[in-house]
């Protein structure tokens, strides 16, 4: 069974992770191709700028009268023109002048066509003779005092841009899985830590039914066992009155134990407004400190109460809180022998309403002490038993405690007693 359930919990974990891994990767790789792209748009528009002031420099020599003067350019002469060295001067492949026309007057580089066929502008072109190395091409028609003088056209090597985008699709191509490595081993451990509280209330939910079923179980078997004794032929009826008020008793405590479950499972979070009532503490305390005081006394105990002397307001739920502080004064009775003391005490404690319930019974061992908050946890399952406990009268208060905001303490010292303490926080909404 638990290596069933450990099953689905690694399975849920596993499909967390990959949900996880999916959309963070996804979320990467988008981040990823976008950063790629834009490089890319970027490093080209910082090579076509130099490209373009390359051309602005040799236009600008022929707009200086160098074409008036020889009505032909010498475009070996250009790029270097007025001694400039030009930020594309080794990279450019190839430069042509062209005519008003678009005939070829003058160029340098590779053989061109003898008419211009190409589009104005940036153009990224392969060469068929080389056709890994791809040229960024620039034509542009140039002015001089707003005529048209001619053409200029030329080209440049793509290779350092090429350079460092590789570079760039390498750090991707290897940061990229690695990042996806990471974001699933990331995946499978937060899907653990989510899978915690769940996997925990699970197994607490498996404990609490299994709990439940087993002290189901057994009234069940003594009812069943009562019946059958009632029936044997021939049939007295002195056994059977015997019988029948047997299973009464134990229908009874089932009864309780049921409503109790009830109440574990129904109350659970947070308290219903409508159900919150202002309610002065000591006015309310005191018919219960009544029923206990007697209570006690019938089992021959010794029972004190001491109230503050001013009234003290406080916003519960009264049905709530009044069960909380019985099953507080009912285990205190329970496990208090007779001689003993008992003794409910309400005081102010910096923001905090103490309701202490201390007797001087038996008292807990220290390492039980933090569990007795659990469910169907007893201290001593046979003396429990005898005395007739479920183990869920502190579940029962801590939970309506903490539903006020509040928190439930235990003190306590085997064989001399023990104390334990309703904390209600005093805020603005009560008052004194
Ligand atoms: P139930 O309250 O459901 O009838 P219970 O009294 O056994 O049964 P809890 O009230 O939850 O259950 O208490 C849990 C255990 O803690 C008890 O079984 C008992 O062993 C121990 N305990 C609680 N209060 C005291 C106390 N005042 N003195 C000694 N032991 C106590
Ligand atoms: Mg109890």
């Amino acid at each position: 069974m638990r290596s069933l359930v450990l099953t689905i919990f690694n399975r849920s974990r596993r499909n967390l992770a990959r949900w996880f891994t999916l959309s963070m990767g996804s979320i990467l790789v988008t981040f990823a191709v976008i950063l790629y792209f834009l490089e890319v748009k970027d490093q080209l528009g910082i090579f076509d700028q130099e490209l373009y002031n390359t051309s602005r420099l040799m236009a600008a020599g022929v707009e200086d009268g160098l074409y008036q003067e020889q009505q032909r350019i010498s475009l070996e002469d250009v790029p270097i023109l007025g001694g400039e060295a030009l930020p594309f001067d080794n990279r450019i492949v190839y430069a042509r002048w062209y005519t008003p026309k678009k005939q070829l007057l003058e160029f340098f580089g590779i053989t061109p066509s003898e008419r211009l066929n190409n589009k104005l502008g940036f153009q990224t072109i392969e060469l068929s003779d080389r056709p890994n190395q791809q040229l960024r091409q620039l034509t542009l028609p140039v002015f001089q005092n707003g005529q048209l003088i001619g053409y200029l056209e030329i080209a440049a090597s793509l290779a350092p841009v090429e350079e460092t985008l590789w570079s760039l699709r390498l750090f991707l191509i290897v940061g990229v899985p690695m990042a996806l490595s990471v974001i699933s081993l990331t995946g499978w451990f937060l899907g653990g830590i989510a899978m915690q509280p769940i996997r925990q209330s699970y197994e607490q939910l498996q404990r609490f039914t299994a709990d439940a079923s087993h002290e189901l179980r057994t009234p069940l078997t003594a009812i069943r066992n009562n019946a059958q004794f009632g029936l044997i032929e021939p049939i007295d009826p002195c056994q059977q009155q015997i019988s029948l008020e047997n299973i009464d008793r134990i229908a009874e405590s089932m009864g309780m134990l049921v409503s109790d479950l009830l109440f574990l499972a129904r109350n659970e979070g947070k308290l219903e407004l409508e159900t919150i009532n202002l309610v002065n503490l000591v006015n309310w305390l005191q018919p219960l400190a009544a029923e206990y005081s007697h209570q006690a006394k019938e089992k021959g105990l010794e029972f004190t109460s001491e109230f503050p002397q001013e009234s003290v307001m406080l916003r519960v739920n009264p049905d709530l809180m009044r069960q909380a502080v019985a099953n507080l004064l009912s285990n205190a009775c329970r496990y208090t022998p007779s001689g003993g003391r008992v003794c409910l005490r309400v005081f102010l404690q910096s923001r905090w309403v103490v309701i202490a319930v201390q007797d001087s019974g038996i008292g807990i061992p220290e390492t039980d002490l933090p569990h007795i908050f659990e469910r169907f946890y007893r201290v001593d399952n046979v003396r429990s038993r005898q005395t007739g406990g479920f183990g869920l009268g502190l579940a029962i208060a801590q939970q309506i405690v903490q539903a006020h905001g509040g928190e439930i303490i235990a003190t306590s010292r085997l064989g001399e007693g023990s104390t334990l303490q309703i904390k209600l926080p005093f805020t603005s909404n009560f008052s004194v």
